[in-house]
């Protein structure tokens, strides 16, 4: 529907009451009109089922009293119907675009009370109001991961608590029945002018807050803000390879948007949970393994720990310095294509800090038998350049 859609409908003439009934009365002409077009009643009348959606879309604003007024204010504006936009003239927040809706659905869910006509105009009425569109506010949340989780990619529960648009009164704060009045101080415009000396200051109505209306009777669920707060349980995909410290953002999944606005975005700080034996290096993962001299100096095979898998064997070739690394293939992290990057295994040479009577001796023997001084190149020419 287009604002120029609004302002050429007849909303009064279409439930058949004057311009100046009452809440009251528009009330009840819609009971009636919809109790006799209702699609239960009327089961594939198509002409009944037109006649019902146009009472439900005339009854949607009238009811309404801030879309009323706006409804009202924007024919008057543009005359009523047939009328080309002035130039000039301000927007009315009537929403753009077509709407359609599924009767069918509207009225397949067991006729209960919740949902309904009204929330589906209400919400698109609302976009875009008198007041200018906000977007939710974002939401910080964060989880802790296990190195593990991080490396593989894990889906996670997050529970958060957010506000959404009140249930009982459909966000007008208003007890169920009763209807939130224009703001008697500033006739609903939501700003009061202040004189100061030759010009006027515009601020917020101190009476309605800005919001344009009064509640009397607010709603008991929401206490009149319109607004409750829920439980949400989300389920939060953290992605692998994700690093300490890095921020998930999940759009809309923030704070409702006010006044038509976007929904705010969520960001998840996760943190990494350090692991007692393995660390990052972008998609490797880095591991230390002690080998004693001998293995070192010998060569050995030695059994490796990966990470969520049964060990593997690395083949250590004889002479292997300490601190030498290799690189175990496909034992890493897991990338964003779905492969693995590499496990860096660094080896180092363990000294024993005491020795057998029996060891000490076999050393003593080792070092007699190996000729030369590892430290000889050290003094020859000092300073000298590589
Ligand atoms: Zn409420
Ligand atoms: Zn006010």
């Amino acid at each position: 529907m287009s604002a120029r859609d609004w302002i050429e409908k007849d909303f009064y003439k279409v439930l058949g009451v004057p311009k100046s009934s009452d809440a009251a009365a528009i009330k009840k002409a819609y009971r009636s009109l919809a109790r006799k077009h209702h699609p239960d009643a009327n089961s594939g009348n198509a002409s009944s089922e037109a006649k019902f959606k146009e009472v439900s879309e005339a009854y949607d604003v009238l009811s309404d009293p801030a879309k009323r007024r706006e409804y009202d204010e924007a024919r008057s504006l543009y005359g009523s119907g047939g009328g080309g936009v002035r130039p000039g003239a301000r927007n009315t927040g009537a929403p753009a675009g077509n709407f359609s809706f599924d009767i069918n659905d509207l009225f397949g869910r067991g006729g209960g009370q919740a949902g309904g006509v009204g929330d589906l105009f209400g919400g698109l009425f609302n976009r875009g109001g008198r007041s200018a569109a906000v977007k939710g506010e974002d939401l910080e949340s964060e989880i802790t991961v296990s190195f593990a989780e991080a490396a593989e990619g894990v889906t996670i529960p997050l529970r958060l608590t957010v506000s959404e648009t009140c249930a009982t009164c459909h966000g007008n704060g208003a007890k169920p029945g009763t209807m939130p009045r224009v703001c008697p101080v500033c006739a609903g415009t939501g700003t009061t002018s202040r004189n100061l000396g030759g010009f006027g200051l515009a601020e917020p109505c101190a009476e309605c807050h800005g919001s344009g209306q009064v509640v009397d009777q607010k709603c008991p669920t929401c206490a009149g803000a319109g607004r409750t707060s829920v439980q949400r349980t989300l389920q939060i995909r953290v992605p692998a390879g994700v690093a300490d410290g890095q921020r998930i953002r999940l759009k809309g999944k923030g704070q409702p948007g006010v006044g038509g606005g976007l929904a705010g975005d969520l960001l998840v700080v996760v943190h990494v949970t350090p692991d007692r034996l393995f660390a990052r290096n972008g998609d490797n993962l880095t591991l230390t393994v002690p080998i004693t001299f001998a293995e070192a100096a010998l060569g050995a095979t030695v059994s490796v720990p990966i990470l969520g898998g049964p060990p593997v064997s690395l083949k250590v070739p004889p002479g292997t310095p300490s601190g030498r690394t290799f690189r175990v293939r496909g034992k890493g992290a897991r990338r964003k294509d779905g492969t693995l990057g590499d496990l860096l295994v660094t080896v180092e040479v363990a000294v024993p800090s005491t020795l057998s009577d029996e060891a000490r001796m076999a050393l003593e023997q080792f070092a007699a038998a190996v000729p030369g001084d590892p430290r000889a190149g050290l003094f020859s020419g000092v300073g000298d350049t590589a």
